[in-house]
């Protein structure tokens, strides 16, 4: 399986998800159709399916137009109807597959009510999950339609649960203004400093910091780590998901 990045807009990122025996493809919320479609010319690949992640207009905006500009018929997978273009509304523990690559869809509400996780398979390779706007490399999304305890079901018993080495390929390159409030949480955590200075690196020669990994994640994302003393001790919580809610509050006025 290859997965391409492609940036988008400002900060997002589509990815072209490859098999490579069959040549099928599919593609990650298609915000730039142009873009896309260039991509999938370049890489002589058959791309037949849409995975959207939610609903907002910089992950699902260029549903219809992709569909319009393809020269195959497209298949549209999202869970929410607000969706463009959908023609299969997906519920957790949906399969279906890109050539021989295996997709599970999971269901993670609270960004948006309906927002999927992708979670692809194929044999022999380490898994991969396209995690939207839900979890970012060091953080997570806003709940601006759900609550902290989606998100703690989201990121520690669904996502958290994926295996260590799965990679992490999330829908915004927010990841040096998340590992400072990440530091601001666990001055003391050397995995957290060690992580800014090697996305600094990523950063300043121009590349991206994703894939991360689930296990990367859980050592230095603090939503990930609410289960964890030191981040309940800085929230001044005696549970996670009161940890939760109390980190995610502090991070949306957060000026680093
Ligand atoms: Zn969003």
């Amino acid at each position: 399986m290859k997965v391409i990045i492609l940036p988008a807009l400002s900060d997002n990122y589509m990815y072209l998800i490859v098999d490579e025996g069959t040549k099928q493809a599919a593609i990650v919320d298609p915000v730039n159709p142009d873009t896309v479609l260039e991509a999938v010319q370049k890489e002589g690949v058959n791309l037949t399916k849409v995975l959207t992640t939610h609903h907002h207009w910089d992950h699902a905006g260029g549903n219809e137009q992709l569909v319009q500009k393809s020269k195959n018929a497209l298949q549209v997978f999202g869970g929410d109807q607000r969706i463009g273009a959908l023609t299969n509304m997906v519920k957790h523990g949906d399969k279906f597959s890109i050539g021989d690559i295996n997709v599970e869809c999971l269901f993670t509400p609270c960004h948006t009510t309906g927002h999927i996780c992708y979670y692809v398979n194929a044999q022999g390779e380490a898994p991969a999950v396209f995690t939207g706007d839900t979890l970012f490399v060091a953080g997570c999304g806003r709940f601006f339609e759900g609550t902290a305890e989606q998100m703690h079901a989201a990121l520690i018993d669904i996502l958290g649960n994926l295996p260590d080495n799965t990679k992490v390929f999330c829908g915004h390159e927010y990841t040096l203004q998340n590992l400072k409030f990440a530091k601001h949480v666990e001055p003391d955590n050397p995995d957290i400093l060690s992580r800014i200075e090697w996305a600094k690196a990523k950063r300043d020669g121009g590349e991206p910091t994703v894939p991360s990994t689930i296990a990367d994640e859980k050592q230095t994302n603090p939503f990930m780590r609410v289960i964890h003393n030191s981040v309940q001790k800085h929230a001044k919580c005696n549970n996670s998901i009161d940890t939760m809610q109390s980190i995610r509050k502090e991070k949306d006025s957060f000026k680093g």
